[in-house]
């Protein structure tokens, strides 16, 4: 047990996928989740009907976390349903895979909005909260995609890899604020996302995993609970893959 009870949680993009699991997992360690979405309220509601049925408070809040204003919107919602924001996990994110060649000017432009500019969004709101309590873990999701490159994904490599250097810029500048800042890069984790991925390319990519299997995203939820943890307290601008030793 982890014990994160008294704390509060705003996981964003936590109506399926890894978010679901982390705003999960949050909870079951003890924390209050507002649980963040940008079309899926269905799958949200029923997100927070788990939590609430784990004894935790929780609410469904939709914002598009690439839009300044509403990022800084969910923050302040957060703080006025759930009393204060301890953890936050910048989880949401899109891709919009083409070969270089064949990227299109939106489709560059809306994943970097999406998947790396929302975590400055919600961050440098989140960071004047907690720097007022001077307490704070903020966790960051990127990709391995971001530390080794994927082929059709320029867009999205470019935005994960810029989550690391933003993270260890915060880390640096909230360090002094009792706040840390992380990263779990992920490997291929079997969500929506991923679902679209042909079979037989869906196996190459299997046998080039050392432990042999997509990871779950209960194996990502774990990791992120233990970075917002007392257990990680020393623990700043750290790059964590989770990926069954794909990026060794
Ligand atoms: P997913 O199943 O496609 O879920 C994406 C989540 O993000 C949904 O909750 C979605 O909300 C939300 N979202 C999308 N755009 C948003 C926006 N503009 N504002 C707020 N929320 C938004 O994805 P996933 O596989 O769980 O991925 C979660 C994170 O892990 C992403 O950052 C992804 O890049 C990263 N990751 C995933 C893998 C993988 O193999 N799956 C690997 C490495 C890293 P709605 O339900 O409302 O659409």
């Amino acid at each position: 047990m982890l014990t994160l009870e008294g704390k509060t949680a705003l996981v964003t993009g936590a109506s399926r996928g890894i978010g679901r699991a982390i705003a999960l997992e949050l909870a079951r360690q003890g924390a209050d989740v507002a649980v963040n979405y940008a079309r899926n309220a269905e799958a949200a509601t029923q997100v927070v009907a788990e939590i609430e049925a784990l004894g935790r408070r929780a609410v469904a809040l939709p914002a598009d976390v690439g839009d300044f204003a509403q990022a800084a919107a969910l923050v302040e919602t957060t703080v006025s349903a759930l009393g204060r924001l301890d953890i936050l996990v910048n989880n949401a994110g899109i891709v919009r895979d083409a070969l270089l060649l064949r990227m299109q000017e939106a489709d560059w432009d809306e994943v970097l909005r999406v998947d790396l500019k929302s975590a400055f969004n919600v961050g440098k709101a989140a960071a004047r909260v907690m720097a007022r309590q001077r307490a704070g873990r903020i966790i960051n999701v990127s990709s391995i995609s971001g530390l080794m490159g994927q082929v059709g994904q320029a867009n999205y490599s470019a935005a994960k890899a810029g989550l690391i250097g933003l993270t260890k810029s915060m880390a640096r500048e909230l360090a002094g604020r009792g706040i840390t800042v992380n990263v779990v890069a992920p490997g291929f984790v079997t969500t929506d996302m991923t679902a679209a991925l042909p079979e037989d390319l869906a196996e190459k990519m299997r046998m080039l995993i050392p432990m042999g299997r997509f990871g779950a995203a209960e194996d990502i939820a774990g990791v992120v609970a233990f970075l917002a943890s007392d257990a990680a307290a020393y623990i700043t601008g750290a790059v964590v893959p989770v990926d069954g030793g794909l990026s060794m």
